[in-house]
């Protein structure tokens, strides 16, 4: 029998304490080998004036221990307060997010009585970075983000988990239709690495449609490799189509620490009214079991789980489902008595569902992650682009102004308002704002420039007047263009 293991745990707020409470009665029932260190996060700790919603000594614990049990919280609204869970995960570095979508069909009514597939979306990176600026009074950004070491460790871990898990398919989905660099280098490290594992039927779709086919056929998938914000939409999305975003728990993995929690939030107008399900924890809870490696409790609990929802002992929200179907064969109960009747069903086997065999299921955590360095490849500057706001000039008028101070190393390409390119040649029907994108490229392969050459334009266009708000500069990577092209370019 291994030692016991020390876990942090955050009881969170709304329905946290609750749920929380009666996952660590069942999983204590089931005999898990484990010692809680509490800690508090959310509402209370921004209150205090932690912006981040977590104190230096609740860090500590964290550090040590490694492991984090966590109930939702609550994020106030408005001002000021960055989100603890993009915080944290971000900080431990929990680059893999995993989310079963399961049905339990018949008896927790579903359209898809046969899904059961796995969401596993990039933790870290995407839209996610939260950098984002007004650039002039019309035109704010948020900067989309992919790092190639980012995208190859989340599809390593993917392919990895698919094969340890006895999965057969892994489904990536992108739109790199639209966005070829970000989701398109996510795309080719899928095919790249997909290689690696031929024994894993591999599949693409553009992330519209197949978000469609996961609403329409959820059955066909079995593992999907995301992007941050297509998996957050569309892991909730399935989870509600399999039963309810109530049901469902999730793992977010890193190579030093792993949190698990449920997918839903505090819930707070359900708070202090023993009303909660403490599912979608408890399966979260289950991953947890799994990942330490105590396989015997999570079977158990889980096992007895299944028992429970087929012997149709459910909370207010599932009992809700159950009667828009026009069923009446159920018994409703409140958050504590759910996990009486878990725990009294400790032991026992589902009748109609397949029992859970967690034996021989490796841990959630697949080895180091893995990645290709790929700092040292040549980079070659061969330009920039010069973003300007200006509010008065038509396109024409500002295209010939700057191509008068493209100098001798550069020339003017295009300038593009929003992405399109209005200069030279464009419609006088493009809408345009007042935030402007002039490229400039070398004038020819021969001609090398630097980034004094940036400056020294820079200058020029200062001078002439013009409010230039940021530059990207442009780059041939191995030999490789490594910017996009205008639209209409
Ligand atoms: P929510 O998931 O908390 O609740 C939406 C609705 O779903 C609730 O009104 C309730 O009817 C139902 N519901 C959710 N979980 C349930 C459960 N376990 N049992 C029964 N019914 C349940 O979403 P929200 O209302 O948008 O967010 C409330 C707060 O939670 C916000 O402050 C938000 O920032 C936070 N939040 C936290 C997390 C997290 O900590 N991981 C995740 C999402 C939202």
């Amino acid at each position: 029998m291994d030692a016991k293991q020390r876990i942090t745990i955050a009881r969170g707020d709304g329905i946290g304490p609750e749920i929380m409470d009666a996952c660590l009665e069942i999983i204590t029932a089931a005999g898990a080998r484990l010692e809680f260190d509490f800690i508090e996060v959310g509402e209370k700790i921004y209150l205090q004036g932690y912006t981040s919603g977590i104190s230096p000594e609740a860090w500590e614990t964290l550090r040590r221990n490694k492991i984090f049990f966590k109930a939702p919280i609550t994020t106030p609204q408005g001002g000021g307060y960055k989100s603890l869970n993009v915080n944290i995960r971000k900080t431990l570095g929990l680059y893999a997010n995993v989310r079963p979508a399961i049905s339990y069909d018949p008896f927790i009514p579903s359209k898809y009585p046969k899904m059961n597939l796995v969401i596993i979306r990039e933790n870290e990176e995407d839209l996610y970075a939260g950098i984002e600026h007004q650039q002039t009074p019309e035109v704010v950004q948020c900067l989309k983000l992919f790092s190639r070491p980012g995208t190859e460790k989340i599809i390593r871990y993917a392919f990895e988990f698919t094969r340890a898990q006895g999965r057969k398919k892994l489904t990536c989905m992108t739109k790199d239709n639209i966005m070829k660099m970000t989701d398109g280098m996510f795309h080719k490290i899928f095919d790249e690495v997909g290689q690696e594992y031929p024994d894993i039927e591999k599949e693409h779709w553009i992330v519209d449609i197949g978000m469609a086919k996961i609403a329409d056929t959820p059955q066909d998938f079995d593992v999907i490799v995301m992007p941050n914000l297509y998996g957050d939409i569309a892991s909730d999305m399935a989870a509600q189509i399999a039963g309810s975003v109530g049901l469902a728990g999730s793992a977010n993995i890193g190579d030093d620490f792993a949190m698990f929690e449920a997918i839903h939030g505090s819930a707070p107008r359900r708070a202090n009214q023993n009303l909660a399900n403490p599912s979608g924890l408890l399966h979260a809870g289950i991953l947890m079991l799994l990942h330490i490696g105590q396989n015997d409790v999570a079977e158990k609990v889980h096992n007895a789980w299944l028992k429970t929802i087929e012997d149709r002992v459910v909370t207010y929200d599932i009992a809700r489902k159950i009667k828009e179907v026009g069923e009446t064969n159920y018994t409703e109960v409140g958050t504590k008595e759910f996990a009486k009747a878990v725990i009294e069903r400790l032991g026992e086997r589902p009748q109609h569902f397949k029992p859970v065999e967690y034996a021989s299921v490796p841990p959630m955590k697949i080895g180091k992650s893995q990645y290709k360095n790929v700092r040292d490849q040549e980079k070659v500057l061969v330009g920039v682009d010069v973003f300007l706001n200006e509010k008065n000039l038509s396109p024409n008028e500002l295209g010939q102004a700057l191509d008068k101070l493209a100098g001798d190393e550069f020339k003017l390409v295009m300038i593009s308002n929003r992405g399109q390119l209005v200069y030279p040649g464009g419609f006088p029907e493009t809408f345009c704002t007042d935030h402007w994108r002039c490229r400039f490229e070398r004038k020819s392969d021969m001609i090398t420039v630097n980034h004094n050459s940036i400056r020294e334009l820079l200058s020029r266009i200062e001078q002439a007047g013009f409010d230039w708000i940021k530059l990207e500069n442009l780059y041939y990577i191995t030999g490789q263009r490594a910017y996009s092209l205008g639209g209409g370019q």
